[in-house]
């Protein structure tokens, strides 16, 4: 039966400890501040950015919410972003995506000052990943990995084989596997004989967006399961992994809820913290 990596059990931890260093920051006169951008009447992004301004509040920082209509022309929402770039309360900008459809995501990214750009997503921030430099991670892929370190999973030689080539997830994790010396394999929908791949994989991130997707049968006994997934499923949230008979096979895996999603907004609030610190105020 496969360890579970408890997410939530991690970011109670790493909450606390930055609600300490937003205490020390502030003596210091850092006051790291959040705004996120909000575009149209999305569901699930509405529970997302109220689940990031409880972060903030929880930390200690200032978080502030732009909503925005969903028929917002591209120039407005840039100009909204270039305010936020010039607002020195600011020192993170996030827009959460997926924006509507009649806006441009790209551009919209752009606009956003890469030291204030707390999701990595900007492509100087991007492209400093891919090169192997330091930069902002961005949150997920950075989540995974703070969870694979801290249950001292060995990466150095291992197999790694992420399924999902999004830029959010998919190929950050990997690049970030990468340069932890893992070998790597990125598996699509264009994949042949996907579960060939997976069952070599020592260390497995599933982020597809499919629910259940991943079965015992295509994971190596012993392997650390990293379910990203987050699936609606008759008003009950499930991951891309089908839990239970996987939990069996493998040696690690996370849970959904309660695994990387938790990680996640831990992560955005470190970035957050290391973006108010790179521009000292
Ligand atoms: P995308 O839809 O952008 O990417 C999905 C990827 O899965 C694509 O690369 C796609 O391949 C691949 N894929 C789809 N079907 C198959 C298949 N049959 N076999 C192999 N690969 C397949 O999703 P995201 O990366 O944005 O998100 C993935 C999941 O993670 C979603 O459930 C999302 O909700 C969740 N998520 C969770 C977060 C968290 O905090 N836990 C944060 C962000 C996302 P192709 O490129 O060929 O189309």
């Amino acid at each position: 039966m496969a360890i579970i990596l408890s997410g939530k059990e991690l970011s109670d931890r790493l909450t606390a400890e930055q609600t300490e260093r937003v205490k020390e920051l502030k003596a210091q006169g850092i006051h790291p501040g959040l705004a996120v951008v909000l575009v149209g009447e999305d569901p699930a992004s509405q529970i997302y950015v109220r689940n990031k301004g409880i972060a903030c509040e929880t930390i200690g920082i200032h978080s502030e919410t732009i909503r925005l209509p969903g028929d917002i022309g591209q120039e407005k929402l840039e100009e909204t972003i270039q305010k936020l770039n010039e607002d020195r309360k600011i020192s993170g900008i996030l827009v959460q995506l997926p924006l509507p459809r009649n806006l441009d995501e790209d551009a919209a990214l752009a606009t956003v000052l890469p030291e204030k750009d707390v999701d990595g997503f900007h492509l100087t921030n991007a492209g400093k990943l891919f090169s192997g430099r330091e930069t902002v991670i961005p949150c997920t892929p950075k989540g995974i990995l703070y969870m694979l370190k801290e249950a001292g999973i060995p990466l150095v030689g291992k197999e790694a084989v992420v399924v999902g080539r999004s830029n959010i997830v998919g190929k950050p994790a990997a690049m970030l596997l990468l340069k932890e010396h893992c070998t790597v394999t990125i598996c699509h929908s264009r994949t042949k004989n996907l579960a060939e791949h997976t069952r070599r994989a020592d260390i497995l991130v599933a982020a597809i967006g499919k629910p259940r997707f991943i079965t015992a049968d295509m994971v190596k006994p012993g392997a650390a399961v990293m379910d990203v997934g987050i699936n609606r499923v008759d008003g009950k949230v499930v991951g891309d992994v089908d839990y239970e008979p996987v939990a069996q096979v493998a040696g690690y895996i996370t849970p959904v809820p309660g695994g990387i999603g938790k990680m996640t907004i831990s992560m955005l609030m470190e970035n957050t913290l290391e973006a108010a610190c790179r521009q000292g105020r």
